[in-house]
């Protein structure tokens, strides 16, 4: 048996609550339809009912109440803390109160101001790099920026929808949630900044690249030339150990994501990296180019992705240049994106990666905080306003990196892996997704302590976990496919 989502006049109208419904859906494991209520009725199905309470059949299995859509504003927000989660809520108001059967009444207006990311609309605050910081987001000052808000709501819809089906010895069909029926998933991503510690030809690039003297080109530039004159006869470099990360990966039977940044873009931004696909790297005792360690990555069936570049986060056909720049370097096609910084323009970023042809992104989290900056912790497909309806994009939120731990919230190794270790518990008993971002430099026990250490902890920890631990690109492969199926299996 299938889930029917049915959409009374006012709510199908409307499309932004359609958009948060087709999300709730997708966590539920069955497969689905959203439907208008002037559509007959399948047979044989479980309904859920959007729209005005008083109107809701009385056999449905579950009820999201929804008989208005107020614009909300910052000034009002406070969190509403219920006995089955927690919803942001003008004046902490949620509405008609959770049954047995309906979730409460501000439920899906409120998970569309956290999906649709009303609050980086409304509060136009940026920090010093454009970003909407993770200091200025009201999760965090709420302190649930750690909790996958809408996660933990689609499990109390389900709830619900399996309450009744049993109660009526119905069988809702099921689609995995994940590969191998694996309780929740991992994404293991590396954003390639740094390919060598002492590269005189790249430190010389980056001076190259100052605006100004004290500028951070500059100053790290002239830095780090004197540095890689120094060690210019090392046969190691502490940056060069992309091996070292594959080797403790595939001791778990863990791959993952390496992004790399494109050698040519434009414009060149001071904070670029400066490497470039004709550079030498060492990769397990070979001596070879960046374009060449792409390919063995890619050999070894982890994914190469674009890191793409400071400027390019609005510049659609920029993305879809530096695409090709690494798609002729690795020879192969290029499916993901994040982008360098963290760069994000919530009315714009996804519409130039849509457009360069990328599948999915996974630039959605913070420099400064650990957690679900849309409330989610699963692939979706975000909102597009404009449309008023849902991108084809796949966004693969970026939920946990390293600098965030030891450098902003300044934990020290046994801090930082006790704060994997929650992250970990949250998105597991959801059954969601965890995007972990490590840097392939932090090896660098001189310049990160504890930062490695505490990678392969996490990799230990994951290990002993009912846990799917993939590069990015097969997770979202693998939700796309899911989506097929639900839809397929639904309209049979
Ligand atoms: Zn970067």
């Amino acid at each position: 048996m299938r889930v029917v989502y049915r959409l009374d006049e006012f709510a199908w109208k409307l499309s932004e609550p359609r958009h948060v419904v087709g999300v709730l859906a997708s966590l539920l494991d069955s497969p689905f339809l959203l439907q208008s209520t002037s559509a007959p009725a399948p047979p044989e199905s479980a309904v859920v009912f959007v729209g005005d309470p008083a109107h809701a059949p009385g056999d449905c299995a579950a009820l999201l109440p929804l008989t208005d859509w107020p614009a909300w504003k910052l000034t009002d927000l406070e969190l509403a803390s219920l006995e089955d989660g927690v919803l942001p809520c003008p004046h902490g108001d949620s509405g008609s109160a959770s049954t047995e059967r309906a979730l409460p009444g501000a439920c899906l207006r409120s998970l569309a101001f956290l999906l649709h990311r009303e609050e980086e609309r409304l509060d136009t605050r940026r920090d010093q790099w454009g970003c909407f910081s993770g200091f200025s987001t009201r999760l965090g000052e709420w302190g649930v920026l750690d909790r996958p808000i809408v996660n933990q709501w689609a499990l109390q819809l389900s709830r619900r929808v399996r309450a009744w089906a049993e109660r009526r010895n119905h069988r809702l069909a099921e689609v995995p949630r994940w590969k191998n029926g694996k309780r929740f998933a991992v994404a293991l991503t590396h954003d390639v900044d740094w390919v060598r510690r002492y590269s005189v030809r790249q430190s010389l690039r980056l001076l190259g690249q100052a605006r100004k003297p004290g500028s951070y080109a500059f100053r790290h530039g002239l830095r780090s030339t004197a540095e890689a004159i120094v060690h210019f006869a090392d046969r190691s470099d502490p940056y060069c150990t992309f091996d070292r990360w594959m080797s403790e990966e595939a001791g778990h039977g863990f791959r993952s994501t390496f992004l790399f940044c494109p050698p040519h873009p434009k414009p060149r931004h001071e904070y670029d990296p400066t490497y470039l696909e004709t550079d030498r790297v060492q990769f397990r005792g070979r001596a070879m180019t960046v374009a060449g360690l792409m390919r063995a990555i890619a050999a070894a069936e982890c994914e190469v992705g674009l890191h793409a570049s400071y400027e390019s986060y609005v510049r659609s056909e920029e993305l879809s240049r530096q695409r090709e720049q690494i798609e002729r370097a690795a020879r192969i096609p290029i499916r993901g994106v994040r982008q360098h910084f963290l760069r994000f323009d919530i009315g714009r970023t996804w519409e130039a990666q849509e457009r360069a042809g990328f599948a999915y992104d996974s630039t959605l989290g913070y420099n400064e905080a650990v957690g679900f900056r849309a409330g989610v912790g699963a692939p979706f497909h975000p909102w597009n306003p404009a449309t008023r309806d849902e991108r084809t994009l796949l966004e693969l939120p970026m939920t946990l990196m390293d600098g965030t731990l030891f450098r902003t919230l300044k934990l020290t190794a046994a801090g930082a892996v006790e704060r994997i270790r929650a992250h970990f518990d949250a998105i597991e008993q959801v059954g969601g997704l965890a995007v972990l971002l490590w840097h392939p430099n932090a090896t660098d026990e001189s310049a990160f302590p504890g930062w490695w250490d505490a990678y392969r902890e996490a990799l230990q920890d994951l290990a002993g976990r009912d846990a799917w631990v993939a590069p990015a690109g097969e997770i979202a492969a693998w939700w796309l496919e899911r989506g097929r199926q639900m839809d397929s299996a639904s309209s049979q």
